[in-house]
């Protein structure tokens, strides 16, 4: 059991991934937010806020208990995604799907 599961259980914090996504969604946008702020709408480079980390640390947790309540495995999946964009950058340049 991951370190976020035994959390969630721990707290009852429990969701079905559907109502998760939406936490995940919500977060997400809250970091949109903070990030927007911290760079003053785009027009000065990023600093790093208590607030704009704090959301991040959000963010994470939500997409972290997503995954808990998936079934999948975070690090693996990283290591898929790393693995199929290198490829793809190897063989095209981009890392982008066409
Ligand atoms: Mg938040």
């Amino acid at each position: 059991m991951s370190r976020v599961s035994e959390f969630n259980d721990e707290y009852g914090l429990e969701l079905d991934p559907e109502r998760r996504m939406l936490d995940l969604e919500s977060e997400t946008g809250e970091l949109a937010k903070e990030l927007l702020e911290a760079s003053d709408y785009g027009t000065r480079e990023v600093e790093t806020t208590p607030e704009l980390v704090a959301e991040f640390g959000d963010v994470y947790y939500a997409l972290l208990s997503l995954a808990a309540e998936c079934g999948i495995d975070p690090e693996g999946s990283l290591e898929a995604s790393l693995a199929k964009y290198r490829e793809r950058l190897d063989a095209s340049g981009s890392a982008g799907s066409s």
